[in-house]
């Protein structure tokens, strides 16, 4: 795992419904280069993430698939392109969500 942080499936995270954490990789186009690397992002998520489009880029097809807190695949592009939250924004977003929740 990439983060000291929980990692969770899709469904509710430490009771939170996993679909009010914008906790998801972004794409940085400018640096992407699917047809220069293996798609890496692609084979590395077991979660089905991310999706090769019919128009030869790679996009964040299942955001909420993404386990909470795991940066790992970032550190699979070589282009560094995959971008996340940092670990204070996502407190931020859990702490906003166990008040949503409660
Ligand atoms: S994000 Fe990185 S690993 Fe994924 S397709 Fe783009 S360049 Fe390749």
């Amino acid at each position: 795992m990439g983060s000291d942080l929980p990692s969770s499936g899709p469904g509710d995270y430490v009771g939170i419904p996993r679909e009010r954490i914008a906790w998801f990789p972004s794409i940085d186009p400018e640096r992407c280069q699917p047809d220069r690397c293996q798609l890496n992002c692609v084979s590395w998520c077991e979660r089905r993430v991310y999706a090769r489009q019919d128009d030869g880029t790679v996009a964040v097809a299942r955001p909420y698939q993404c386990a909470v807190g795991d940066i790992s695949c970032s550190f699979q592009c070589p282009f560094d392109a995959i971008r996340f939250p940092s670990k204070r924004e996502l407190r931020a977003m859990l702490q906003e969500a166990r008040r949503q929740v409660q």
